[in-house]
């Protein structure tokens, strides 16, 4: 069933060339289980843009393709429960979810992966995050090949983070996520500027979600690198927190330092202007290099290595480290 020396360019958005040295497409469960039941040491792919592949795959590698999307209706509630399988494609069934005119995913339109990968990192963008919405997981344990099901509260959602990362990291195979999404009178979140500007400028007061989800694939399509044009994996470093007194240091000789407030005491920097102010924002490497909007984005014009990005990623932190004294966290799974 397994497959040798499969080269997993196609399957990573970075488009890194390393290989796996055996590959399997999973579609059901029974398959998985079969799996599991002979190899523990696994690796599991998903929709490969939340990864950085410094080098082959020995461990046998999982590309998960469970598909499905049941629909849970509540009588005479605004809430619809909708569960869908773990590889399902996220930005169309968030397309799906808005065309249903089912709401609250419509601001995390055209996130790339898959559905089952959304609570790894809690995904999130123009102030949403699937914790908002999320009701339930259901999750294979890989030691016991027990199914067991994850409510919020067990999760640990945090800022790109759950206990998926963290404590419970490689134990666990998510099967398919619900999620509580409303039918009517949706709770819309246009809290960001960009969504309000964009609104505004196509005349529209009252939106609904499609127009949100429509103006957040528009603002994404101007801003991020598409990575079939150009390999990337999104936003490599997370946004610092650092503490209020640490940031009146930085806003004395950076005025112009942007910021956001998240209490008395903490303040988030964005990563990418850090990175900006080194020096660092459309330097290329040889393949490996910085987009040139984003300084955020690490980018591989073609043929760079993972080594070689990591690499960059780590004279990036030291150089932050240095100059600001903020050590920036990677958000990409290195592997
Ligand atoms: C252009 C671009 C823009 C992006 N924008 C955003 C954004 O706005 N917000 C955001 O949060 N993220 C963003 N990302 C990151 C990425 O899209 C998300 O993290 C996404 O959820 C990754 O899903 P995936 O299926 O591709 O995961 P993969 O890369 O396949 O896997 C990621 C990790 O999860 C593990 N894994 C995968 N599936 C499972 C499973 N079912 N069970 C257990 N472990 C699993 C893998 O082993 C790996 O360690 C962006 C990426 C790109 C390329």
């Amino acid at each position: 069933m397994f497959q040798k020396n499969i080269s997993l360019k196609p399957i990573n958005t970075f488009g890194i060339d390393a290989y796996a040295e055996s590959f399997v497409s999973v579609t059901s469960l029974n398959q998985l289980q079969d799996i599991i039941s002979q190899y523990k040491d696994i690796f599991i792919l998903s929709g490969g843009s939340n990864i950085l592949l410094t080098r082959n795959i020995s461990k046998p590698v999982i590309h998960l393709n469970l598909k499905g999307k049941e629909i849970l209706e509540i009588p005479n509630q605004n809430k619809v429960y909708i569960k869908a399988q773990a590889g399902e494609n996220w930005h169309e069934f968030v397309l799906w979810c808005i065309d249903n005119d089912f709401g609250g995913l419509e601001n995390l339109s055209l996130i790339p992966g898959n559905v089952g990968t959304s609570p790894m990192q809690n995904i999130g963008a123009y102030g949403c995050e699937i914790k908002d919405t999320f009701y339930e997981l259901e999750a294979l344990e890989i030691a016991s090949g027990k199914i067991k099901v994850f409510k919020k509260e067990d999760c640990n959602f945090a800022y790109r983070e759950s206990v998926f990362k963290n404590t419970l990291k490689d134990q666990y195979i998510i099967l398919n996520v619900t999620f509580e999404l409303t039918k009517e009178h949706h709770k819309l979140n246009i809290s960001y500027g960009a969504i309000q500007d964009a609104l505004q400028k196509k005349g529209i007061s009252n939106p609904t979600i499609k127009n949100i989800s429509d103006v957040v694939i528009a603002i994404r399509q101007s801003k991020l690198p598409d990575p079939k044009d150009i390999g990337n994996s999104g936003s490599f470093f997370k946004n610092p927190v650092i503490s209020k007194e640490q940031f009146n240091n930085i806003q004395k000789a950076y005025p112009q330092v942007p910021h956001y407030p998240l209490s008395d005491t903490s303040v988030k920097v964005p990563a990418g202007w850090l990175i900006e102010q080194c020096g660092f924002k459309g330097q290329r490497y040889g393949d490996a290099g910085v987009h040139k909007n984003q300084a955020l984005v690490l980018v591989n014009y073609g043929n760079a290595t993972g080594k070689e990005i990591f690499e960059l990623s780590q004279t990036i932190k030291q150089t932050v480290q240095k100059k600001f004294g903020i050590s920036l966290n990677i958000e990409v799974n290195i592997v």
